[in-house]
């Protein structure tokens, strides 16, 4: 399957990972849009957030306590934004589940 994020999930692109385990792997995001910009996803191939079944609950839990332990540990005790982008509309542009996590500058709301 051509998909960047399986890529790098299995080490044929590089990445500045910040975390890895069974599950779920994190790096910094190419193109940063604040000081803190990682991006949590599965190792599991899912393409958008519709595409989630019962089964990938719990995946789903693990994404988001990972997005919020490793914020605090990039420092972003003061806050932090979680997003995923689902779809055109939503503005998704990789389609392989990922979870942005933004920090060390104010956030706006809502976002654009
Ligand atoms: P989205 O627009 O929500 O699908 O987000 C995709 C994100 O992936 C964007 O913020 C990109 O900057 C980021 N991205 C694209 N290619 C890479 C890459 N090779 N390594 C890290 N981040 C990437
Ligand atoms: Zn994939």
């Amino acid at each position: 399957m051509d998909c960047l994020f399986c890529k790098i999930v299995a080490g044929d692109i590089p990445a500045r990972k910040l975390y890895e385990d069974e599950h779920v792997v994190a790096f910094h995001d190419i193109s940063p849009a604040a000081p803190v910009h990682f991006l949590v996803i599965p190792k599991k191939h899912i393409n958008t957030l519709n595409d989630l079944t019962e089964d990938d609950k719990a995946l789903a839990g693990h994404i988001l306590f990972t997005a919020q332990r490793l914020a605090l540990e990039q420092g972003c005790e003061a806050g932090f934004r979680v997003a995923m982008n689902c779809n055109p509309q939503g503005g998704q542009t990789v389609y392989h589940i990922h979870m942005h996590v933004l920090g060390q500058r104010q956030m706006q709301w809502p976002p654009g």
